[in-house]
């Protein structure tokens, strides 16, 4: 349904976002072919609550004994009691359905983060506050990399790049907001969590075509 990110970095590793049904196998076997161990993840990094995002949060947090880092708005969606209004509450109603289905646990953010933080992660990752699918909705930037994962923001398939659907956006006003910010900050690769392939050059692209985006002048 959606990609989670292994950011390795040896027993300073993290985890950005950790998926919601079928996940743990996924990144047990990752870790294992990496050569490292369930704590050499030393964080998990939260775009938003949302279930395809929380839902194996707090396994991983079991697992890694990883600290969760994430924007304060977001502890209501992981508690599951986030009070989804209008066209949104049917958001709530998918969730509360996948929660049951899935058997998901709830769990506590650790540390809250805010827009322009730095996070000393894998060589530096800075807190990129994008509201509007949610209210703490949040990228996370390589500097190093001149990368950005930017969770939901948009979502990036061949055959449909698309802003996420009304139903899903709790602040849509503020989509406008955080699509300058992205364009202000131009990054050489854009990194979504609903994706074809692993191409950040690709998603920039279409990212660019959908929103329009300065020219990268030459590769760094
Ligand atoms: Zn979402
Ligand atoms: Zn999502």
């Amino acid at each position: 349904m959606g990609c989670c990110h292994l950011l390795e970095d040896g027993e300073a590793s993290v985890m950005i976002d950790t998926g919601m049904v079928g996940e743990p196998f996924f990144i047990r076997r990752l870790v294992r072919r990496l050569g490292l161990k369930s704590n050499s993840i030393k964080a998990i990094l939260l775009t938003h609550g949302h279930l395809d995002h929380a839902g194996n949060l707090a396994w991983l947090k079991r697992w890694t004994g990883a600290m969760i880092l994430a924007h304060p708005e977001e502890q209501l969606h992981v508690n599951g009691t986030y009070p989804y209004q209008g066209i949104n509450r049917w958001c709530g109603r998918l969730e509360a359905a996948g929660r049951l289905l899935f058997r998901y646990r709830p769990a506590t953010i650790d540390e809250f983060i805010h827009d322009g933080q730095e996070l000393p992660f894998w060589g530096g990752l800075r807190v990129i506050h994008l509201p509007g699918h949610t209210k703490g909705h949040c990228g996370f930037y390589s500097a190093k990399h001149d990368l950005l994962f930017s969770g939901d923001l948009f979502a990036s398939y061949f055959f449909n790049v698309h802003r996420p659907p009304a139903i899903l956006n709790s602040v849509p006003e503020l989509f406008p907001i955080s699509v300058e910010k992205v364009r202000r900050l131009n990054p050489r690769w854009l990194v979504p969590s609903h994706y074809d392939f692993l191409d950040g050059e690709l998603h920039r692209k279409r990212f660019a075509q959908l929103y329009g985006m300065g020219r990268q002048s030459s590769p760094r």
